[in-house]
């Protein structure tokens, strides 16, 4: 889905500074989507202004997405945004803190991309509403090469921040849950994991 309306929102996020997917790490996840049409109930962690998740719900018609925004300004423009889209129906953004988010409904699909040091603490709370199957993926896993080159930063909070993220990337790729595939080279580092065990 590339056209002028989404050139209005990629704009709009590098003129004011809100992160949104880099172009080949969202290609990437589209024909992840795109070669599995068993997918379609998908949770997002980390709306912004909806820029993902209009793409994703632009895969297939049958793709529902549930999007979870921290921060009210950027909720009230991913509902504009998504409703010049005409895909109110079919994505819904709830404005909260994701770990605060309770359902009962199951997912095949979640896009985790908030907060990149709490991706841990993500994953366990949200591993109660998927099933064997079920995959998650997880961006910015290098950090802009940070996580394998601290010296390509000198910011104390960034350094804490990279350091859990190789924690959590170490960790999820030796635990028996899940069948994970990294993609060091696509984007910011993308990692799929796949829930295999009960
Ligand atoms: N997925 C979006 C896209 O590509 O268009 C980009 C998401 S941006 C990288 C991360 C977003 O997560 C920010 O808008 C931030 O406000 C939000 N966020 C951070 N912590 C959060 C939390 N605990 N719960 C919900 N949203 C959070």
């Amino acid at each position: 889905m590339e056209n002028k309306q989404l050139n209005t929102i990629t704009s709009y996020a590098k003129e004011h500074g809100v992160p949104i997917m880099k172009e080949e790490g969202m290609r990437f996840l589209l024909a992840y989507l795109k070669e599995h049409p068993e997918i379609n109930k998908i949770l997002e962690v980390g709306t912004a202004i909806g820029y993902s998740a209009i793409q994703m719900a632009g895969v297939r018609d049958n793709i529902y997405v549930d999007t979870i925004e921290i921060v009210e300004d950027n909720v009230k423009l991913a509902r504009d945004n998504i409703a010049a889209y005409g895909l109110s129906d079919r994505i819904h953004v709830y404005h909260m803190d994701a770990m605060e988010y309770q359902t009962f409904q199951y997912y095949d699909f979640y896009f985790i991309d908030a907060a990149k040091s709490q991706y841990a603490h993500y994953l366990e709370h949200f591993l109660p509403t998927s099933y064997v199957g079920s995959v998650f993926l997880f961006d910015n896993l290098n950090f802009h090469g940070i996580v394998d080159d601290e010296s390509k930063s000198h910011n104390r909070s960034t350094l804490q921040m990279t350091r859990k993220i190789k924690k959590f990337r170490d960790k999820i790729q030796k635990d028996p849950r899940f069948e994970t595939t990294f993609y060091p080279e696509i984007g910011d580092g993308i990692l799929i994991a796949k829930r295999i065990l009960e």
